[in-house]
């Protein structure tokens, strides 16, 4: 029995040892042959791209980017270096690999709970029955739209420019015959149908019905905007639902050329992009609002960013998804700094807690269907944006978000996961007044000192008010309706930033500031040190903890901020201190102590003098590094003790002469080390030592010392 424990141990060991660090294989996330770049000076475009042996696929008109190809053989990741090397190039880019936020499929019908949820019926009763009060247009960049589904019929944004059907490119934008959107990455032309190819979920389409389905008319379920117009901008493809991004950035381009107010995203790029970013700062300029779905990975967007979800912009509105019993399920991404509220979403496959919305399947046998994910959470407010702008079409972008913001229920699940802390409410975010409203602080985590912060938002005002972090006010330098710059004093609690007391805020993490000292940093061991630690924080310290070199923290008691500690052996000493207060916040300080080896009070221990014997065995052999070893056992065990003390000395007063006959004769020596081997892995490996012989005398493997040597030095070898 024994022996097998041991056996588990050392195959456990071994293991530990050995398995090498596994690294996942890296997907191929982006088109070969390809970059997308933004110049500096675009005028100098071509010279640059000619520079670089590559042509110009395309130059957009209302993003700042060019789609460049590159020439055969030039791996892409070699370009993207080549290209940022040239001072015109500002950023250079692979063309990534894009997804639909992954919807679980679910081939039951459901009621649509989402509806009452967010209080739709009572914000449908603000329109009184009439569709006459304007038509926003949302575009659904996605995997298109079945445009002549009949609940999505009627509410299909139609392309006044364009003669359906008559071959020609009637509005002179290189698309023939885009009557209800347009396709991009399909064929290198975009053509002009949308046609969703999903036939796994319809994903376009049931976005699309979610905006905008007609309601009231007796047929299916309804959208949450029944006067919307819908134009389906495709660019995913195929049931997977994937895509390149030029052709998001394309679709993006053909949204605002042709006049939607809203754009919807409900996809997902792993990688940081700046043709992205420069896509949504354009909507921005043109002030349109941007709806993006959070993702369905699970993650803390704080801390992993998700595009374009992760892009802050005043006018980009991340998205959680919700249950029917208003709880996060455990697919949505979130962020306490960057998803800004939760809105219906679903649970999960095969269950009634899904989205019922419309869709094309089975050639049209199947109409609707529920479905899950951050994806459907995103048209909900993408619907709810149009409803508002809608009824007040004189609100800028930014004020349509703010009354987004201000509408939300207040729920328990999103405290923390999301910026507003609540969920999607219609009927509250119809009614909701323009009042101030923060969207984002930069910096949002500062430490006790305070400091300056950019605050930005709308409904400000143009004269300033007063801005406040968890109720105490700030000094501001800086006013105007959407951007404030402001100071955070010293000694602040964490809490929300808010202007004029009104309105959605933003939480700001003010972390505590430890100054570490010790009395000496350095000394003979053994060294006995104070270590103090002076905090800042206006927060409560809920835990201190130590680290005196071990590695470890140890709430130890009896002590908080002040500790005196003995450093016994000689060595370098990584001391840290780690405090956790009542917001959650951790904060580590470290410092470093070097205690030294040698003592006046001390025997001499020279290396190979004469003097030690087993220096002298050592000498130059593979004993040599492990002299210090049994040096600091002599310093922290036989010197520490009355019976070592005399131990040791006994040791000094017989080693001289031993260690001049042997450093005469080399047998001699080899026949010290054999015997000093032992117990240098004693000390240095005990538990395994120990193990290896108990294992040997078991299996009955070693009567002969030169077995149990050779046993022990396998182990040795391993840890080496
Ligand atoms: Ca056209
Ligand atoms: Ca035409």
């Amino acid at each position: 029995m024994l022996m097998k424990l041991c056996l588990a141990a050392i195959q456990l060991l071994l293991i530990a040892m050995y398995v090498p660090a596994v690294s996942a294989a890296p997907l191929q996330s982006y088109k070969e042959g390809e970059l997308i770049v933004r110049f500096k000076n675009p005028q100098k475009a071509a010279k640059s791209v000619s520079l670089q042996k590559s042509s110009i696929i395309r130059k957009f008109q209302r993003l700042p980017v060019h789609h460049i190809k590159l020439p055969a053989g030039v791996s892409v990741q070699e370009a993207v270096a080549s290209f940022k090397s040239d001072p015109n190039v500002l950023y250079a880019e692979p063309n990534y690999r894009v997804r639909k936020s992954v919807v679980p499929n679910d081939p039951n019908y459901g009621s649509q709970w989402h509806l009452p949820l967010i209080s739709a019926p009572a914000a449908w009763d603000l329109f009184a029955g009439t569709r006459a009060v304007g038509s926003i247009i949302v575009a659904v960049l996605d995997t298109g739209m079945a445009y002549s589904h009949p609940d999505l019929a009627p509410n299909v944004w139609v392309n006044s420019g364009e003669i359906c059907g008559d071959g020609i490119d009637n509005d002179n934008n290189g698309i023939i015959d885009d009557c209800y959107g347009a396709n991009f990455g399909s064929t290198t032309q975009a053509s002009g149908d949308p046609w969703d190819d999903d036939t796994a979920d319809s994903h376009g389409t049931h976005v699309s019905g979610i905006i905008g389905a007609a309601g009231n008319n007796s047929v299916g379920g309804a959208g949450i905007n029944w006067a919307a117009r819908i134009m389906a901008v495709k660019f995913l493809h195929g049931p997977e639902g994937m895509g390149d991004l030029i052709d998001a950035l394309r679709g993006v381009e053909y949204a605002l050329s042709r006049g939607a107010k809203i754009i919807n995203m409900s996809f997902e790029v792993d990688e940081d992009s700046g043709s992205l970013r420069d896509a949504i700062t354009a909507a921005e300029n043109a002030g349109v609002l941007v709806i993006s779905a959070a993702g369905n990975v699970g993650l803390n967007l704080d801390q992993t960013a998700i595009f374009p979800a992760s892009v802050r912009s005043p006018v980009n509105i991340a998205v959680a998804a919700s249950t029917s019993s208003d709880t996060m399920p455990s697919y949505s991404d979130y962020g306490r700094h960057t998803v800004e509220l939760a809105a219906p979403g679903g649970f999960a496959t095969g269950s009634a807690d899904a989205v019922l919305s419309t869709v094309w399947l089975d050639n049209g046998a199947t109409l609707y269907r529920t479905t899950a994910g951050t994806s459907m959470a995103a048209p909900q407010v993408a619907g709810a944006a149009a409803l508002i702008w809608n009824l007040h079409p004189g609100l800028s972008a930014v004020q349509v978000k703010a009354r987004i913001l201000n509408g939300v229920d207040q729920v328990a699940a999103f405290a923390g996961k999301t910026i507003t802390g609540g969920r999607l409410n219609l009927e509250k975010a119809l009614n909701a007044l323009d009042i101030p409203t923060v969207f984002d602080v930069s910096p949002y985590q500062l430490n006790w000192n305070g400091g300056s912060i950019t605050v930005k938002g709308a409904n400000f005002g143009v004269s300033p008010g007063s801005i406040a972090l968890a109720g105490t006010t700030m000094t501001v330098s800086v006013w105007n309706d959407t951007q404030i710059t402001a100071v955070i004093p010293q000694n602040a609690q964490s809490g929300t930033v808010r202007v004029n007391g009104q309105g959605s805020g933003f939480p700001v993490t003010i972390v505590p500031l430890i100054t570490l000292s010790a009395s000496s940093v350095s000394g003979v061991a053994p060294l006995t040190v104070d270590l103090t630690a002076e905090i800042r924080s206006a927060a409560s310290i809920t835990k201190y903890e130590w680290d005196l070199g071990e590695g470890i923290f140890k709430a130890i008691p009896g002590t908080t901020s002040q500790i005196t500690h003995t450093f016994v052996t000689a060595g370098t000493y990584y001391v840290r201190f780690r405090i956790t207060d009542n917001t959650g916040n951790i904060v580590v300080e470290s410092l470093t102590i070097t205690a030294t080896a040698e003592t006046a009070t001390l025997p001499s221990a020279p290396e190979s003098n004469g003097y030690c014997f087993i220096a002298t065995a050592a000498y130059g052999s593979y004993l040599h590094p492990h002299v210090r070893l049994l040096r600091d056992f002599r310093d922290t065990r036989l010197l520490t003790n009355a019976p070592g003390r005399a131990f040791v000395s006994l040791y000094y007063r017989w080693s001289p002469p031993v260690a001049a006959v042997i450093s005469e004769h080399d047998t001699l020596r080899i026949l010290s080390r054999w015997a000093l081997t032992p117990i240098v892995l004693l000390i240095e490996f005990p538990l395994m030592t120990l193990m290896f012989i108990l294992l040997s005398a078991v299996a009955g493997l070693a009567c002969a010392n030169r077995n149990k040597s050779y046993h022990v030095r396998l182990t040795h070898s391993l840890f080496k």
